[in-house]
């Protein structure tokens, strides 16, 4: 089973849910962070690091005396990483998303592809969990073939837990694309709601069977579960908003170690994204 975390915003606790999850699974489990603007799971884990592979994407370099400037890269790049003005064409290679059009197109033969580094993705073993997480380089956008590279590593037959990037964006959606069910993280605030609604439309459009995390219930009303009750998306658990597990997060502890009383809820949820076959799409 793949389960993706995720959220509709930032600061909901869809890491905390993600490696504390993996803890409780209690048998060999892969969590990929696929945040790779901003992975901070392995910050929760006490292991070390076994791997670091560079990624690269292909990006076009232009034969400046076979091209004769008739434009055909440029008109076919959607993301203008490639312009002409006549001339020889200009490359953006941080634009650049790698998908080898412009080299398909170029009738001249011009343009072949070099390599391009956009990250690491790095392995850690802490226990029963390795952890894979991608780390973009500073000034690189291209979140999706990282995140695609760590995917890469997901091991046939072994549960594994994704942890996503806040938002609904192309990172977000490359997370969640064929995963088995997915789990939002929401906190019972306005803000909360409003993101929430975002994130339940995106992952129905995706076709997914997806569930709801509720985090530090206590503070702001009732509007997250009402919302839940009335698209009849399953509520998976409700974490408590309780002073001792922001402590535990802020001294980079599991909650399920620091305060073992809790253990109970995350297997809880565990059971039910296990049986979530039977759980409609919301
Ligand atoms: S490889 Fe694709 S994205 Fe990159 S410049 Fe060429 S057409 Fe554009
Ligand atoms: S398609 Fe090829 S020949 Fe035409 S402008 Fe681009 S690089 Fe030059």
């Amino acid at each position: 089973m793949i389960l993706a975390v995720a959220s509709g915003k930032g600061g909901t606790g869809k890491t905390t849910v993600s490696v504390n999850l993996a803890w409780m699974l209690g048998s060999d489990v892969r969590l990929l962070d696929c945040d790779v603007e901003e992975p901070n799971a392995h910050l929760f884990l006490k292991g070390s690091m076994t791997k670091e592979e560079i990624v690269t994407i292909p990006v076009p370099q232009v034969d400046e005396s076979l091209c004769d400037g008739c434009g055909e890269c440029g008109k076919f790049c959607e993301y203008h990483a490639i312009v002409t003005f006549g001339t020889a064409p200009l490359v953006f290679p941080e634009m650049c998303h790698g998908c080898g059009g412009c080299a398909m197109v170029c009738p001249q033969k011009a343009i072949h592809e070099i390599n391009k580094r956009i990250g690491v993705v790095e392995t850690l073993q802490a226990g029963n969990i390795t952890l894979i997480q991608g780390r973009l380089d500073v000034g690189s956008a291209m979140a999706p073939p990282l995140i695609r590279e760590v995917k890469a590593r997901l091991q046939k037959g072994l549960p594994a837990i994704l942890d996503a990037p806040p938002g609904t964006s192309c990172p977000v959606i490359a997370t969640l694309r064929e995963t088995d069910f997915v789990v939002l993280v929401t906190e019972p605030t306005p803000f909360g709601l409003h993101d929430l609604k975002l994130a339940a439309d995106m992952v129905r459009e995706l076709g997914i069977p997806f569930g709801v995390v509720v985090n530090r219930v206590g503070v702001g009303d009732e509007r997250v579960h009402v919302y839940c009750k009335e698209q009849k998306i399953p509520l998976m658990l409700e974490i408590p908003d309780d002073r001792r597990i922001a402590e535990a997060y802020s001294r980079g502890e599991l909650i399920v170690e620091s305060l073992p009383e809790y253990r109970g809820l995350f297997l809880n949820l565990i059971e039910k994204t296990i049986n979530s076959k039977n759980v409609e799409v919301g």
